[in-house]
């Protein structure tokens, strides 16, 4: 028999296999390049993207103004020791302060990180202001990370063993309960964190009442509130960040994922009031790194021009209305999110064979959990992207086995 030579893709894919540590199961496919709402595979197909590299791409695919700001920022000063100040850092620290309602900022360059950072502040306002408070309340069900203190921060049930010892000092409240925080509290406790749109729990917002009540709570005790925007943030929920829907201010903001617009890139921000660090508490060798704060720049001035969070707002509008009406037609249901963080329900254990189908013809979905289906589009989907995705997704339900 002739031997086939192996494709391209098959030879990539089988080097992967050898070489690449096993964390994720990943489809067949070897991704290649992108452009606005597309990504291309190495066969040449294209995707449509609802991911958006998990709520990560917020101005799509390899956006000009990002290899602008990128190509012209490696060519002058690529890294500079966070030892000291450098240009980027400041522009974008003083631009990211001044829309965001807060004075100060730590740069990191993942969400767990910055996350960190907003529990080493906590604790080190319990050292200074609350008699040595160290405990942190947060949500069930919440995702803050994959560091070890973030996954004991985070209220994952399947996580409650994995890599134990846990990180001490959280305590879990189920969302939207006041009386449960409350029952909680302490006086070890020196800090509240939530999620104002629980992303990688299923889509879950907070009440406006209840975050009111957080914030009446962390008043009366000292205690800061922690808003984590990781996934919220930078637009995505059709404001610039979550907690204008709110109309509620936190003492410190996490913000992650769209920031960089998909170079890695986080933030902590918080009040001068609690510009509470001295050397040595908080660092770290990317901090402030000068290609990061050029990328953060760029995208943040791009959203703001371009009013992407406006869009989030118009489009996951028609997106929800659009799915309301297809849901007389398809079995979706609890449909749910705000701007353009949105998610579904599917019957029970179909998710990941509907997100395999849409693949097939050629659409990225994200399936969250057996019975869910989230949508985190980049912030530049149109109402024509979003027909599209809607039909490819019509379609998918005529081939799904288990329905
Ligand atoms: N916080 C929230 C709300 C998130 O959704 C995530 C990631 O999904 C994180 C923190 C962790 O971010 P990263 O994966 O960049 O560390």
């Amino acid at each position: 028999m002739i031997q086939m030579e192996k494709s391209a893709t098959a030879a990539l894919l089988e080097t992967a296999e050898k070489s690449v540590l096993f964390t994720a199961r990943r489809p067949s496919i070897v991704m290649e390049r992108g452009e606005g709402m597309h990504i291309w595979d190495t066969d040449g197909k294209r995707y449509l993207d609802f991911v958006g590299g998990w709520a990560v791409t917020s101005l799509g695919h390899s956006p000009a103004v990002l290899q602008e700001a990128l190509s012209r920022q490696a060519s002058t000063l690529v890294h500079a020791s966070p030892g000291y100040y450098n240009k980027p850092m400041i522009e974008f620290a003083e631009l990211l302060t001044s829309v965001s309602g807060m004075d100060k900022v730590f740069f990191a360059s993942s969400g767990a990180e910055a996350n960190e950072s907003a529990i080493k502040l906590a604790r080190k306002h319990g050292a200074v202001n609350l008699n040595g408070a160290n405990e942190i309340i947060t949500l069930k069900n919440s995702f803050h990370g994959r560091s070890l203190a973030m996954m004991s921060a985070t209220g994952k049930e399947q996580w409650k063993e994995l890599f134990a010892p846990k990180v001490e000092g959280f305590k879990h409240v189920p969302i939207n309960d006041l009386d449960a925080c409350f029952a909680a509290v302490t006086n070890q406790t020196c800090a509240i964190m939530v999620e104002l749109v629980q992303g990688e729990g299923g889509v879950h917002a907070v009440d406006e009442a209840y975050l009111y009540g957080l914030r009446k709570m962390c008043d009366m005790y000292g205690m800061l509130l922690i808003f984590d925007e990781v996934q919220t943030g930078m637009g995505r929920t059709g404001k610039l960040f979550a907690y204008e829907h709110y109309g509620i201010m936190p003492d410190v903001i996490t913000l992650g994922k769209g920031i960089g617009g998909g170079f890695p890139l986080s933030a902590m921000l918080t009040k001068s009031k609690y510009d509470l660090f001295e050397p040595g508490d908080q660092g770290g060798t990317y901090t402030g790194a000068p290609l990061a704060m050029a990328a953060g720049y760029a995208v943040l001035r791009e959203l703001l021009e371009q009013n992407l969070a406006g869009n989030a707002k118009t489009q996951g509008q028609y997106l929800t209305d659009s799915l309301r009406k297809l849901s007389c037609e398809i079995p979706i249901s609890n449909i749910r999110g705000k701007g353009l963080l949105l998610a579904f329900d599917v019957p029970d254990g179909t998710a990941a064979e509907l997100a395999a189908i849409c693949l097939q013809d050629g659409l990225l979905i994200n399936a969250l959990n057996p019975s869910t289906i989230r949508l985190v589009p980049p912030l530049i989907v149109s109402q024509k992207d979003i027909d599209q995705m809607l039909s490819i997704l019509f379609r998918a339900f005529g081939q799904l086995q288990a329905v």
